[in-house]
């Protein structure tokens, strides 16, 4: 139907349709273009089998999002990703706003240079912890800084850029208590000390991603093999999270992880919005 569809005169198409993957129409193909592998629409299926086959045994190596429909979507080609659920405590959805104090502890780098890291964290942090928690409840996390000349590690919550970290040439170091959303310091390699130690490829984005690494320690994450992890949460980690140390993709929090961030934050630091 001319005139009224996407494809109307004088309209630029969208080419991301079907839950925002890219349509390819070129040559005739007309494949969903996930990150990991195709999707033929006229089937519903992957025409490749499942990168992660080896892990899910119970699964069809070609099956879009598990073949569970109804309450999720395939994340970029590679798992399942549960969209909705029951609401049992009628909660809608909760807002949680990070305010965390920046302070440069290395001469190294500018504050321009601080500034360009911090937006990227605020892009990774809201990207990486919102999504749908374990009790279906919407969770949208955002992350506001503020430059400082000085902290104080018995009253802040902040970011401080240093050139070596507590943990040594770890990205990222908590130095607070895991589930300290109050008071609680996370240290950040500068660029340059970085560089130093870390093959420089993707370097820039792996930064950013150890400060959403750092805030996933201040609400109460730990990393999978912990001893601390508690068992629902470590099952739900597998197989990308951005808890682990050699995550790769857009490995974003599970709902579970998303539970744990909200248990951990006190009641007057979120806002909750009721079904009505
Ligand atoms: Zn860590």
């Amino acid at each position: 139907m001319a005139g009224i569809s996407s494809k109307a005169a004088g309209e630029l198409e969208n080419h991301k349709k079907f839950v925002e993957q890219e349509l390819d129409e070129d040559i005739g193909v007309n494949l969903y273009q996930f990150k990991w592998r195709n999707l033929d629409p006229q089937i519903g299926r992957f025409i490749q089998s499942d990168p992660l086959s080896e892990s899910y045994v119970y699964n069809s190596n070609y099956a879009y999002a598990e073949n569970r429909v109804i309450n999720g979507i395939d994340l970029e080609g590679l798992e399942f990703y549960q969209t909705t659920n029951i609401q049992p405590d009628g909660a809608k959805s909760i807002d949680i706003n990070i305010k965390v104090k920046v302070v440069n502890n290395t001469a190294k780098m500018t504050k321009g240079q601080i500034k360009n890291r911090m937006e990227q964290a605020k892009v990774s942090t809201n990207e990486t912890l919102s999504g749908v928690n374990a009790e279906g409840v919407s969770v949208n996390t955002t992350l506001d800084y503020k430059l400082v000349k000085k902290v104080d590690p018995k009253k802040d919550f902040y970011v401080s850029f240093v050139d070596e970290t507590e943990a040594g040439t770890e990205l990222g170091y908590t130095k607070g208590d895991i589930g300290n959303t109050s008071i609680n310091g996370f240290e950040i390699l500068s660029d340059q000390a970085a560089g130093i130690f870390f093959d420089s490829k993707g370097l820039d984005e792996e930064i950013s991603n150890a400060i959403t690494h750092e805030f996933g320690h201040g609400g109460g994450l730990y990393h999978k093999d912990s001893e601390k992890n508690p068992q629902e949460i470590k099952e739900s980690m597998t197989p990308l999270n951005f808890m682990d140390k050699k995550a790769v993709g857009k490995p974003v929090a599970t709902p579970q992880q998303l539970s744990q961030i909200i248990k951990s934050i006190p009641e007057s630091r979120k806002k909750v919005v009721y079904q009505k």
